[in-house]
């Protein structure tokens, strides 16, 4: 008898308003593959504008009561969000290995580092303390409350689909308010996983809500009169845009965009531990990382050893499926941005670079895979050393003195992260001082701030004044109001036309 073999099902990814999924009504979706597989196990639904329009409306008709729970349930309910999410972490990490392609032990690092985020938000009775004068002038105080904005919204992107919105959602709705997030299309499902994960541990519905789609999908949010705030977390010409089209309509926006990370390696640096650093934080999840090391820049006469270093550690580099437990690098998360990246390999000696290592050789026959890829003698004239490849290609560029690596960095349109390797304590504290970067490494080579900091880079990496979590991040979701009282005799009463003076 012949065997039939059933094609791999492809499961419908729907939307998430009012605490329910909801089937998408615009007939049109996007595939979600298996990176590590190159199959396509998902088919997301695109929002029209009036989806957007209802996950707003849910939103905004569960703000009213949600904005006047206390504290202490909301502290509460993070608590138990944080259980949940701790306990389950696994479960998301599987999903974001089979959509995202990244390592299972590398997927369990993001749900920890974003669960440090819900662990900072079990404080929010604490963090929305505000300031109280007494006799701010005589028989009047003066005190500051922070409130919550309303609809909020956040627009995801692939590389990190539970962390970056784990960002957005954890402190918009610990101040107060109800969000709209709009997750990547590409790796969707665990935007879906948080949605039920936080019916279940008790958030009212409406408060959270998810809208799966494209640029229809994030146009409508910029476009909708009763969403006051956008965070965005994304690629550097999206991140403009979208802070100019919030900001244009009056929205409060932070925009996270791009990067393209240096790391400096002067001539005292201990070469083995930078060439340690240099391999993780390179090659980490694909590379796929707006922290990871994409250039290396060796100072002095260290650029030789370095390379042979970094060389010799790029074959034990283990590459494979991310469920593998022996995986350290998984797939690129689309066969198009694979093959864009390899693109960046074969222009590379054109443009007068040295490909050291070249990741195209030996790959898995299934799957959107590249190797680690090593090239030397980058110079910034090229598209390799200017252009966010986010793959995992690494570029040394060799330069004299510390002043010309700095100048370099500095020169660079984004500053997002970047790292020193030295023994100098002395020259570390400059850098400290001259780098123009948001999120600076000092022999630590992805310096994402922990959750009780805020998170955020310069210049293209970053378009608004406030950088997501940590302290700023309550800053962003709440506005400030400052109350004026009094309580006097109504018998010295008068009327008094004078500006009011307070001495
Ligand atoms: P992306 O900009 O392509 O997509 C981000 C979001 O924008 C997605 O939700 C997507 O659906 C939406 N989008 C895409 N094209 C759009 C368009 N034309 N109009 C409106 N919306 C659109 O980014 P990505 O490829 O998903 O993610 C990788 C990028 O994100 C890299 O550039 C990386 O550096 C950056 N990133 C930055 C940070 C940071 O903190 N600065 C963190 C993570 C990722």
């Amino acid at each position: 008898m012949a065997e039939t073999i059933e094609a791999p099902a492809v499961t419908r990814i729907p939307h998430w308003i009012a605490g329910r999924r909801l089937d998408g009504s615009s007939g049109r979706n996007g595939p979600v593959f298996n990176p590590a597989s190159g199959r396509q196990t998902g088919a997301v639904d695109f929002a029209t504008a009036e989806e957007v329009d209802a996950a707003v409306q849910a939103a905004k008709d569960a703000f009213p009561a949600w904005r006047a729970t206390s504290l202490a349930k909301r502290a509460e309910l993070f608590f138990r969000i944080r259980e949940l999410v701790h306990e389950r972490r696994d479960e998301v990490a599987e999903i974001l290995v089979r959509e995202h392609g990244k390592v299972f032990s590398d997927a369990l690092g993001e749900v920890t580092r974003g669960l440090e985020v819900i662990e900072f938000c079990c404080g929010i009775p604490t963090l929305l303390k505000s300031e109280y004068s007494e006799q701010a002038s005589t028989g009047i105080d003066v005190y500051s409350i922070r409130q919550p904005l309303g609809v909020v919204a956040g627009i995801t992107p692939f590389n990190f689909p539970a962390m970056v919105p784990m960002w957005m959602w954890a402190p918009a709705i610990a101040c107060g308010n109800t969000l709209v997030l709009k997750p990547s299309e590409k790796d969707p499902s665990a935007s879906l996983w948080t949605a039920e994960l936080l019916k279940e541990a008790g958030l009212p519905d409406g408060v959270f809500n998810v809208v799966m789609g494209d640029k229809v999908a994030v146009d409508a949010v910029l476009e909708h009169p009763d969403i006051a705030a956008v965070s965005f977390v994304g690629s550097t010409p999206i991140a403009r845009y979208v802070y100019e089209t919030a900001t244009a309509r009056g929205k409060r926006c932070q925009a996270l965009g791009g990067a393209k990370n240096h790391m400096i390696v002067l001539p005292d640096a201990d070469v083995e531990m930078a060439a340690d650093a240099a391999v993780s934080a390179g090659y980490g999840s694909a590379g796929e990382r707006c922290m990871a090391v994409s250039m290396v820049v060796a100072v002095g006469g260290v650029a030789d050893e370095l390379r042979a270093a970094i060389e010799e550690r790029i074959p034990k580099v283990r590459v494979g499926d991310g469920m593998d437990p022996s995986s350290e690098m998984g797939p690129l998360v689309t066969k198009e941005h694979r093959d864009k990246v390899a693109s960046y390999i074969e222009n590379a000696p054109g443009e007068g670079a040295t490909v050291v290592v070249d990741g195209r050789e030996d790959v898995p026959s299934e799957g959107f895979f590249l190797n680690p890829t090593l090239l030397d003698d980058v110079t910034p004239a090229m598209k390799a050393y200017a252009d966010e490849i986010f793959g995992p290609v690494l570029g040394i560029t060799r330069v004299a003195t510390y002043d010309e690596a700095v100048r370099l960095v500095n020169e660079s349109p984004y500053g997002n992260g970047t790292a020193i390797f030295t023994r100098d304590g002395g020259v570390a504290r400059q850098f400290q001082l001259d780098v123009q970067a948001g999120m600076v490494g000092i022999n630590v080579p992805i310096p994402v701030p922990v959750a009780y900091y805020s998170f955020g880079g310069w210049k293209a990496s970053l378009f608004g004044d406030r950088h997501v979590y940590g302290p700023e991040g309550i800053d962003f979701y709440t506005r400030g109001k400052v109350v004026t009282s009094r309580w006097p005799d109504p018998a010295t009463s008068k009327v008094d036309l004078g500006f009011p003076q307070t001495r």
